[in-house]
């Protein structure tokens, strides 16, 4: 019995333990990216395009006047404030928009401009004298769905006889009910439902199928029969495009089962490099020392957007919680939030509203945070054994390519052992880690 007091007891000391074990899902860190992005990802590599027919010719486009868009579409695409293709569009519009219809893979890290892409191929497809649902896109999670849905909305504006349904769970419907929205967006099971159970979709008729996400979708059980399921249902003719962020093998092996005789775009995510970040380390003996520090410089950081990484749930609260005493407006990005909260926590963030956003690494793993410019590591990134972990330590204060902008990292170092570490990442990526005296701060201004 006492044995089994201590074991109840033993879970208080959980949020002192590293967050690793627990499992970041990819639909939330696939929504939190979408959340913090504010712009497209420049991305330098070569586009790798592999045609199915090799001797048609390759189309690419530098602008959307070439793709000769109904002028509600070019409205709609000036309005979302693009100027030009990004890299992955031009030539994937190309391909998507062509006639007959083409079927398209494909692959490129999120922010690439796909999802833009797709929603302007299901935009430019639909007969808007034709009163059902005619595109059919499907994602992993409903929050994924209502986002794109917000992008389809967004890029119709100027085109108003084109409407959206989303198949989401708790949207209930009649069975036998024609929709006559011409475009569907939805999650699997429920836009099985709609053409099989409810028959509230004729998938014959749909003339263009998305499939988002990809690489999310088969990592949830079920998802990726249920694709499968409706994809068998479609016509012939139909057109069917797939898109991931990665690509695995087990993606691959389920993208050509779902997209006959495919063209394939492909454009490699570009290397994170610590050439335009200045990196620095401060010498402390404690936390209090470091929050002291921390304090020292705070006006410095927060001219720009500051992220700090802490190790432990526990360090995070209570850092949070020391700084909100100071007085200052911090964000913080916690494993014990769900979902909803920690987008809100983002938005708030990416929109200003706080210029400090603190969490653990397992909760911003994933996410991309190219325009924060200013990292503190008031931990020093460790993997679960507590060793020097160099891909998470580039992951947070790297920035990709030449379009990134200059950055800032500093180091908390608090111990012989995190010295050591430090030194690791210095010999590692071959880059001096410059000391930080934060009682005279000038250098970093
Ligand atoms: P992905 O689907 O690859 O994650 P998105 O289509 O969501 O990428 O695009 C990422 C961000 O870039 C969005 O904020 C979107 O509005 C913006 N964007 C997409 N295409 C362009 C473009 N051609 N020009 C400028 N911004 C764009």
């Amino acid at each position: 019995l006492k044995a089994g007091d201590a074991a109840l007891h033993g879970t208080d000391d959980d949020v002192d333990k590293p967050e690793e074990e627990e499992k970041e899902d990819k639909a939330t860190q696939s929504l939190l990216n979408k959340l913090i992005r504010s712009n497209v990802v420049n991305n330098t590599n070569q586009v790798e395009v592999l045609q199915r027919d090799p001797n048609s010719p390759l189309y690419s486009v530098k602008t959307f006047e070439e793709l000769r868009l109904k002028p509600q579409l070019l409205k709609g695409v000036y309005e979302m404030g693009f100027n030009r293709p990004s890299k992955i569009q031009e030539n994937a519009l190309p391909m998507m928009l062509a006639e007959p219809p083409q079927n398209l893979i494909a692959q490129s890290q999120s922010g690439t401009g796909k999802t833009a892409a797709f929603v302007l191929a299901m935009l430019s497809h639909v007969d808007p004298g034709l009163k059902w649902p005619q595109c059919l896109c499907i994602s992993p999670t409903y929050e994924l769905a209502l986002q794109t849905g917000k992008v389809i909305t967004q890029m119709g504006k100027f085109y108003p006889e084109v409407t959206l349904a989303y198949a989401v769970r708790g949207h209930k419907m009649e069975r036998g009910v024609k929709i006559k929205e011409q475009i569907v967006i939805g999650t699997p099971g429920t836009v099985l439902d709609w053409c099989v159970k409810l028959k509230l979709i004729d998938p014959k008729k749909i003339k263009v199928f998305v499939l988002d996400e990809a690489d999310v979708m088969i990592a949830t059980q079920g998802h990726q029969d249920q694709s499968i399921r409706i994809q068998r249902m479609l016509a012939k003719g139909c057109q069917m495009l797939l898109f991931s962020a990665t690509f695995e093998d087990s993606v691959w092996k389920f993208a050509e089962r779902v997209v006959p005789d495919p063209n394939i775009i492909k454009l490699k995510r570009e290397e994170e490099t610590l050439d335009t970040i200045k990196q620095y380390y401060v010498l402390c003996n404690c936390k209090e020392d470091k929050f002291s520090a921390l304090c020292n410089i705070y006006g410095a950081i927060t001219i720009a957007q500051a992220m700090i990484f802490c190790h432990t749930r526990k360090m995070a609260n209570w850092l949070s919680g020391q700084l909100s005493k100071e007085g200052h407006q911090v964000a913080l990005l916690s494993g014990e939030m769900v979902v909803e909260q920690r987008a809100a926590v983002i938005e708030r963030f990416r929109d200003g509203k706080e210029k400090v956003l603190i969490t653990t690494n397992v909760c911003a793993r994933g996410i991309d945070v190219e325009q924060v410019s200013v990292v503190i590591n008031f931990d020093l990134p460790l993997d679960k054994d507590g060793n020097p972990d160099n891909e998470t330590y580039l992951h947070r204060i790297g920035r990709t390519g030449r379009f990134g902008k200059r950055g800032l990292a500093v180091n908390m170092v608090d111990s012989q052992r995190s010295m050591e570490i430090l030194k690791t990442y210095e010999r590692h990526f071959n880059k001096k880690i410059m000391r930080l005296d934060t009682d005279d701060i000038d250098e970093i201004e």
